[in-house]
């Protein structure tokens, strides 16, 4: 046995040959948080809409009345701040960091509401961001939560890996693109949650379609979806499918994402209140 053994496998850091079961590694969460669900939103490549579904669906539980929190957790490519309007930066006390909160009340936490300047990048090794995401958890006074969503970094990588591992993810939203979909990229994303046994809400398909304004008529832009195929080969629900809409990209980069009339995601939020 370890010298530094606990005899609790569970907490236990110790290298042993005896363990009878893995090591939890969860990061308590901050004595002033009570957060009731946390979702993470996944993608397997950027530029999907990733962050944009993140907003979208923090908006919609907003608007049903919900207490919301969004943990940016794309710590190289940070675009909730922006899609909100929010800048930094944020304070904190000897409890810990408080959030920022948007004009309905979304509270959020992201790396671009810390740097000096907004364009500043991140030049951490991977280890260190996961870090940062761990401490967006425990060290951040959330108070009332009824739904944290995360904005998690695309792809597999270490950052994902350690969200998985280290915060309480009741659920995952995969969000996908028609050209995604032909990579089957977003199969790796999908299968790592498997792997770690996190449960997959569905698939959201970002991107699906133009509807031109004149003639009314649907284009699709990226190729003919081969969304209710790949739903069926992973055994996983659609949840909801986006048009490429112009009004969206205007209002998520203008900052004005509470303000979209259109709630392409109504149906996920809907869903989502019956978990
Ligand atoms: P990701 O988080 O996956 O990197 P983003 O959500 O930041 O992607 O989206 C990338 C860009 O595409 C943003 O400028 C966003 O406003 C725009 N965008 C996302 N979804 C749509 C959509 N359905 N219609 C139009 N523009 C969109």
């Amino acid at each position: 046995m370890a010298e530094n053994c606990t005899h609790d496998c569970s907490t236990c850091s110790a290298n042993c040959g005896e363990r009878t079961e893995p090591q939890d590694l969860r990061a308590p969460a901050n004595a002033g948080s009570r957060v009731k669900k946390v979702i993470a939103v996944v993608s397997g490549k950027g530029g999907v809409g990733k962050s944009t579904v993140t907003a979208g669906l923090a908006v919609a539980m907003a608007r049903r009345g919900k207490k919301v929190g969004v943990l940016d957790a794309d710590i190289t490519g940070p675009s909730i701040p922006k899609a909100f309007g929010l800048h930094g930066p944020l304070t904190g006390d000897d409890k810990g960091m408080v959030p920022a909160e948007t004009r309905t009340g979304i509270k959020v936490v992201s790396v671009n509401l810390l740097t000096e300047n907004e364009t500043d990048p991140v030049i951490w090794r991977g280890p260190v961001i996961a870090g940062l995401v761990t401490q967006f958890w425990s060290d951040t006074v959330w108070g009332d939560v009824d739904y944290l969503f995360v904005d998690m970094p695309p792809g597999t990588g270490d950052v994902p890996l350690t969200v998985f591992q280290s915060l309480p993810v009741d659920g995952i939203v995969v969000v996908t693109s028609p050209q995604e979909l032909v990579g089957m990229i977003v199969a790796k994303a999908v299968n790592m949650a498997k792997l770690m046994n996190i449960p997959i809400l569905g698939l959201v398909e970002n991107y699906s379609w133009f509807e031109c304004p004149d003639c009314g008529k649907r284009h699709a832009i990226y190729g003919e979806s081969r969304l209710d195929d790949v739903a069926l080969e992973l055994g996983l629900p659609v949840l909801a499918r986006l048009p490429i809409d112009p009004t969206l990209a205007k209002a998520c980069d203008g900052g004005r994402v509470e303000e979209v009339a259109q709630n392409y995601l109504e149906e996920v939020a809907q869903r989502l209140n019956q978990e």
